[in-house]
This record gives structure tokens, sequence and C-alpha cells, in this order.
């Protein structure tokens, strides 16, 4: 008699989750990926794949797709409010690792993963789990649909706000470390931008950049310091606007232009400035990775390369070691150093992104002339 093929269940269709995915199919499970969005979820500001998640994009085969979706950007501008530049870092300068390092725009990431796993799992769109109970053998699920499954393991790759993560370890308020920051990041027209580079403009606390792509198109990321934690509703999108709106009042450059994109916005997205710690990634049969896991927010510019690495390092132990209770504390040994000093960056990307004070602007202005 075969054995019996086992059996992963994987919640969140972004970087970690169809990374995971396609490891887990590689390996010989039966992968089913559950998403909240009717698809895989888009938007979002330029994202860097770099080091260690270059390896793992090689090993996966898709590390030419990647290379290919490669933005032109040169580099990133500071420019005062009549965009006359006084800074400059080439991308060579921002927190590289390795020559290779790649800078793509989130979705071209999120498409080249899709593309590697939607003809071989089962993704089950628009649809979310509510329960979960496991024992020593299997992991029962229940679907917001009311459909019910029986898997071997789950994997909780379901972002900062992970649903999996709740229902296993409890309230997000016990793993989340605010840090005195939002940001939101929206598509607006082209000509808002400048090839090649992107701008940034900083009064003390706030933050604006354009990142251009092409003569349609630019993205922009707005960031402002508070250190009242605000009220979000998640599904309240005008409400986030208006917080957006109220936090740039008053504010130069293009400021005023892209707060009337801001308005506009079909694909805006909000989201406080946080990192997720946790003292163990696992529970039983079941195991969060990326952002769920172990987020290290954007200053870091790291959030996709630590999920790519999380999830490959989980899978290949979970395929190295039949007992997976071996395999999840091998995981949460290996790669809890490579989360810790990665985390502890984020300081220096908020002071290098986000300065507090007219004198920090200067400084940083100087250092990059
Ligand atoms: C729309 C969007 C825009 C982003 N923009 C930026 C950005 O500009 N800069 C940056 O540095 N990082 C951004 N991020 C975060 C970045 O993608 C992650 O830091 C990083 O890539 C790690 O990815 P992840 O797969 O762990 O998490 P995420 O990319 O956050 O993916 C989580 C996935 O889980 C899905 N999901 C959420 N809840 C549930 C649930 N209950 N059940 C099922 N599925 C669920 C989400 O729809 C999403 O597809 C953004 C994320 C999203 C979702």
């Amino acid at each position: 008699m075969g054995t019996k093929v086992k059996s992963v269940l994987i919640s969140g269709a972004s970087i970690a989750g169809l990374t995971m995915a396609y490891w887990m199919k590689y390996y010989g499970y039966e992968v089913t990926v559950v998403e909240i969005g009717a698809e895989p979820r888009r938007g979002g500001s330029p994202i860097d794949v770099r080091g260690d998640a270059l390896h793992c994009a090689k090993r996966m085969g898709v590390l030419n797709a990647i290379k290919e979706a490669k933005l032109p950007t040169k580099g990133l501008k500071f420019v005062n409010a009549q965009n006359e530049v006084q800074g400059i870092m080439l991308v060579e300068e921002i927190g590289a690792i390795s020559p290779d390092d790649t800078e793509l725009r989130r979705d071209d990431l999120v498409d080249i993963l899709y593309a590697t796993v939607k003809n071989n799992v089962t993704c089950k769109f628009s649809n979310r789990i509510i329960r979960l109970d496991q024992n020593e053998k299997e992991v029962r699920v229940t679907f917001k649909d009311g459909m019910e499954g029986i898997y071997d393991f789950v994997i909780g790759a379901d972002g900062i706000h992970s649903g999996v993560r709740k229902l296993i370890f409890g309230e997000e308020s016990q793993f989340t470390h605010f840090l005195n920051f939002y940001f939101s990041v929206f598509t607006v027209d082209g000509k808002l931008g400048e090839q090649n580079y992107a701008h940034m403009y900083n009064t003390p606390n706030n933050m604006a950049t354009v990142y251009f792509y092409n003569k349609d198109s630019a993205d922009t990321l707005l960031a402002f310091r508070t250190s009242n934690q605000i009220t979000v509703d998640r599904y309240d999108i005008e409400g986030q606007k208006q917080i957006v709106i109220d936090a740039f009042k008053g504010i130069g450059w293009k400021v005023p232009q892209l707060l009337e994109e801001l308005k506009r916005s079909d694909n805006f997205y909000l989201d406080q400035g946080c990192q997720i710690k946790m003292p163990t990634w696992t529970n039983g049969r079941v195991a969060l990775i990326g952002d769920a896991g172990y987020a290290p927010a954007f200053p870091t510019g790291m959030g996709s390369t630590l999920a790519m690495q999380g999830a490959t390092v989980l899978a290949d132990a979970m395929a190295e070691n039949e007992n997976h209770e071996i395999a999840f504390s091998i995981y949460n040994e290996n790669f809890r150093a490579v989360v810790e000093e990665l985390q502890a960056t984020v300081y220096d990307g908020m002071s290098l992104v986000l300065p507090d004070t007219e004198d920090k602007i200067n400084t940083r202005n100087k250092v990059t002339k």
C-alpha cells in the first residue's frame, strides 16, 4: 500500500502563501489555498527581492521572471517643496544585500508566484477560515462559506491581521508592536512621477513618495508619524482616506495633487506601521509564515524577502523531517535569528524615510547630497 498523500491548507494568496504553495506541491503535498480576496490581492508600492530570497526564487525557477520585471529605477531623490533635489541615494545604497537585488512591483511578484501554482493547487477565493480544531492527527477547518475540510497541516500566510493567528494564538494586540506611524499606498497619474527615480518629500513626521513606472501610472506612498493609535475600520475606505487627508493637510510639494488622486483611487491601502513579534510561530499542526508571524514593517524594505525565505525554510524542514514537530522546531530555531536581526533595522529605515524634525531632514539631505 502506498503512503497517504499529505494535505496542507494555506491561508493567504500573497508572497508568503504562494511561495509556500509552490514548495508544498513540489514536495508532494495536496495543496489548498484560501484567500479572502476575489483573486490574489493587488496594490502596494514597489517591493524588493533580496539576498537569500533570490536564491529561493532561483530554486523555484522564477528568478528570470523576477529579473525581467525589475523596475528601471536608478534611485531615490530627496526633494524640497519646489521639487529641487536636495540629496540622492542610488538603488545600490538603499539596504542592498547583493548586486542582484531586484525591485519590482508588488503586483508583478504576486503574478509571477501565482503562475507557478494556479494550475496545480486548489484555490478558494472570496473565502476564509472561521474555525480551526486540531488534534495530534489532523486539523478540522470550517470556512466562511459553510464548507468544511480536514487537513494534515494549516499554514497562516494571511498577513499582519492574520485570521489563523487570531484563531490559534489569540488576539492580535499581544503580538503587534506599533511603530508610531501609518502608511498608505495608491496609484496616481504617471505625470506626477519622473522617469527612473522615485521622489521623496518630507516635512517633520510626514513623508510623500512617488514611484514612477511609465507615462500612465506611478505609485504613491504617504506615511506619517503619530504616537496615537487611530481606530481604523478596515471596511470603511472613505474613512481611511479621510485619515490620510487630515494628516497631510497644508503640506506642499505635489501633496495637494496626490490627495486629489487619493480621493478617486480604487486601489488605496492604509495600515499602521508595526512589527509582529511572537515567541513561537507554530502550535500543534498549525504554522505562521510571512507578515502573519514576523512582519518587519516597510522601512526595512524586507517584508517580501523575509516572506519568501520563511516559507522556503519551513517547507524544506517539513520535506526533510517526517515528524512535523521536529520540522517546526527547526523552523522556529533556525529562522528566529534572521527575523530578529532584520526587525532591529527598522529604526534606521524610519529615520531615513520619516525624519521627525527639520534638522534631521537637513542632515539626511546633506549626507546624501
Ligand atoms: C494590498 C497590499 C499592499 C501592500 N503594500 C505594501 C507596500 O507598499 N510596501 C510594503 O513594504 N509592503 C506592502 N504590503 C505588505 C507586503 O506585501 C508584505 O509585507 C510582504 O510581502 C509579506 O507578504 P505576506 O504574504 O506575508 O503578507 P501580505 O502580502 O500582507 O498578504 C496576506 C494575504 O492574505 C490575505 N488575507 C488576509 N486576511 C485573510 C484571511 N482572514 N483569510 C484568507 N486570506 C487573508 C490578504 O488578502 C493577502 O492576500 C502590502 C500588502 C497588501 C496586502
